[in-house]
C-alpha cells in the first residue's frame, strides 16, 4: 500500500525570529500532520534545520528555536499513515547542491516520480527516504539551466500530481502550487514587508498576518532580491481543488480556497436537511467532524440542537487498554455519549463522512447503548466511493465501504435506523459550484483530473 499524506506548510520571509513566527504557524497547522515537523532558518545566507518526530510543541523548545537565528523560514507538519513512522522522511529536506543550500517541503502527492528515481539512481544519486519531495530537490539540481528560478521552473513543469510547495535558498524564498491547485496554499502580508504562505489561514490569524490572496493553480512565486515575481510555468489546465479539504480536513475557522470552510460545512448541512429530513428530537454531531454541518441541519429542520457526544481532546496517539479488552475501546477513550441527553430520543446523528464505516458502527451503537429511542445517521457528503491520491489519506477502495455496499447494506452495517447522504448536486451547491466543475470530487465520483497510474511516498 502506498503512502498517502496530508502534510501542512508554511513559510515566512523578512521578519525578524522567522523561527519563532514557523513555530506559532505550524502550532496552528499541527491538525494537518502530528508525525514529525520541522523548520529551517535563512540568516544572511545561511541556512539551518531542526525537524525531528513528535508534535510542533514536544519538537520545538525556546532554546532550539534560538539555534535557529534568521529572518526567513519554512516549515512543515507531517502525517503518515501507512508504513510506520520514518523519521528520514520528515520535512523541509535541506542539501547543499548545484545552487547551493536548498531546503523543500512539500504538501501534496506526486504520480510520476518513480521513472525520474530510477535514472537519478543510475546515475549515482542517493536519497535519504523514499519520499517524493527529494526527488524534486534532486531535478531541481540536475536540471539543465542554469539559474534556480528557471531550474524550478523546468521542474514544475515535468512532475505531475498534486504539490504545494515551498522552497528556500541562500536568496530566494519560491512557492508553487500545481496546474490544478490540488493542495491548498494562501499568502498573507505581515507588517510592510513581510510575506506569509500558509496551507490554511488559520496560521496567519494567529500571526496577527492578514490574507491576501490564494498561491493560484500554475503560479510559482519568487521572493528574492528583486522583490515578488509570479509566473506560471505550465499551460492553464482549470483549477480543481480538493473538495475534501472543506468536508473534513481543514480547520473550521480557516478560508482554504478562498472560501470560509464553517460556512461551507454548515450549507452542507443545510443542503442535507432539505434532502433527507427526518422526523426526530435532537440533531447531534459527531465531534468533531460533524459539528459545523449538524448545525446547519439543526437551523434547517428547525430541530433541536445538543451535543450529544462528548470528545476528550487529550487523547494521544497510543493508550493502553487493559488486558480484559473493552469493546470499542478506540472510540469510547475519545468520544463518550451523553447518558441524560441520549435517553428516549430520537436521534439525527451528522458527520462529515463514512469512510470504512468501522467509526460510525461503533458510534451509532454508543449512542443505542445509552437508550436512544431511534437513531438517524446522515452524512453531510455523498459516499466516498474511491480512494484518494492526491494527498488525502483514505484506504484503498476495497477497504472503502461505499466501494461495494450499497446504502442500504451500509444502513444495516453500521446499525442505524436509517442513512442518507448529501447528493452530488448537494454539496456542489453547498461549495458554491453551479456547474459542478470547480473543485475535484474523485473521492465521490472517481473523476480524477490527473490521471492515476501510480503511487509513490510523498507529503
Ligand atoms: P470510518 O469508520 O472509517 O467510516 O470513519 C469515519 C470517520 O473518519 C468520520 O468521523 C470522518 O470524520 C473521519 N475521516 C474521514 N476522512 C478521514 C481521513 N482522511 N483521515 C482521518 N479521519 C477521517
Amino acid at each position: 500500500m502506498p503512502f498517502k499524506d496530508e502534510c501542512g506548510v508554511f513559510g515566512i520571509s523578512n521578519q525578524q525570529e522567522a523561527a519563532k513566527q514557523a513555530y506559532l504557524g505550524l502550532y496552528a497547522l499541527q491538525h494537518r500532520g502530528q508525525e514529525a515537523t520541522g523548520i529551517c532558518a535563512r540568516e544572511n545566507g545561511h541556512l539551518r534545520l531542526h525537524k525531528a518526530q513528535g508534535y510542533v510543541a514536544d519538537v520545538f523548545s525556546e532554546s532550539v528555536l534560538e539555534s535557529l537565528p534568521g529572518d526567513t523560514a519554512i516549515g512543515h507538519t507531517r502525517y503518515s499513515t501507512h508504513g510506520g513512522s520514518l523519521s528520514s522522511a520528515a520535512q523541509p529536506f535541506l542539501v547543499h547542491g548545484r545552487f547551493g543550500q536548498l531546503a523543500l517541503c512539500h504538501n501534496g502527492n506526486l504520480l510520476n516520480t518513480e521513472s525520474f528515481r530510477n535514472r537519478l539512481l543510475i546515475n549515482g544519486h542517493t536519497f535519504a527516504s523514499p519520499s517524493d519531495s527529494e526527488v524534486i530537490i534532486a531535478l531541481i539540481n540536475t536540471a539543465k539551466a542554469d539559474t534556480l528560478e528557471s531550474a524550478v521552473e523546468e521542474v514544475l513543469q515535468q512532475i505531475r500530481g498534486a504539490f504545494s510547495l515551498l522552497i528556500l535558498s541562500e536568496k530566494q524564498l519560491i512557492a508553487a502550487r500545481d496546474p490544478h491547485g490540488l493542495r491548498p496554499l494562501a499568502m498573507a502580508k505581515l507588517d510592510d514587508d513581510s510575506i506569509v504562505f500558509a496551507s490554511e489561514s488559520c496560521a496567519f490569524d494567529l500571526l496577527g498576518a492578514d490574507y491576501t490572496r490564494e498561491v493560484e493553480a500554475g503560479e510559482m512565486i519568487v521572493l528574492g532580491p528583486d522583490g515578488l515575481q509570479s509566473r506560471f510555468p505550465t499551460k492553464k489546465r482549470g483549477a480543481k481543488p480538493c473538495v475534501f479539504e472543506h468536508v473534513y480536513f481543514a480547520r473550521p475557522d480557516s478560508l482554504v480556497f478562498s472560501r470560509n470552510v464553517m460556512a461551507t460545512r454548515r450549507e452542507m448541512g443545510r443542503h442535507l436537511a432539505l434532502q433527507h429530513p427526518v422526523d426526530a428530537d435532537i440533531v447531534v454531531p459527531v465531534p468533531d467532524s460533524g459539528v459545523h454541518a449538524a448545525l446547519g441541519y439543526a437551523e434547517q429542520s428547525g430541530i433541536r440542537f445538543e451535543f450529544g457526544m462528548i470528545r476528550n481532546h487529550y487523547v494521544g496517539r497510543t493508550f493502553i487498554e487493559p488486558k480484559q479488552s473493552i469493546r470499542s475501546f478506540g472510540v469510547k477513550v475519545k468520544l463518550n455519549p451523553v447518558r441524560d441527553l441520549l435517553k428516549g430520543k430520537r436521534v439525527v446523528l451528522i458527520d462529515d463522512s463514512i469512510v470504512r464505516g468501522t467509526t460510525s458502527k461503533k458510534i451509532v451503537g454508543m449512542v443505542r447503548g445509552v437508550g436512544a429511542a431511534e437513531v438517524h445517521m446522515r452524512i453531510s457528503s455523498p459516499p466516498t466511493t474511491h480512494s484518494c491520491f492526491y494527498g488525502i489519506d483514505t484506504p484503498t477502495r476495497e477497504h472503502l465501504i461505499a466501494s461495494h455496499k450499497s446504502k442500504d447494506e451500509i444502513r444495516d452495517f453500521i446499525g442505524a435506523d436509517s442513512l442518507d447522504f448529501l447528493s452530488m448536486e448537494g454539496l456542489q451547491k453547498a461549495m458554491g459550484d453551479m456547474a459542478g466543475q470547480g473543485f475535484c470530487y474523485a473521492c465521490f465520483n472517481g473523476d480524477y483530473p490527473v490521471p492515476v497510474e501510480q503511487t509513490n511516498f510523498a507529503c
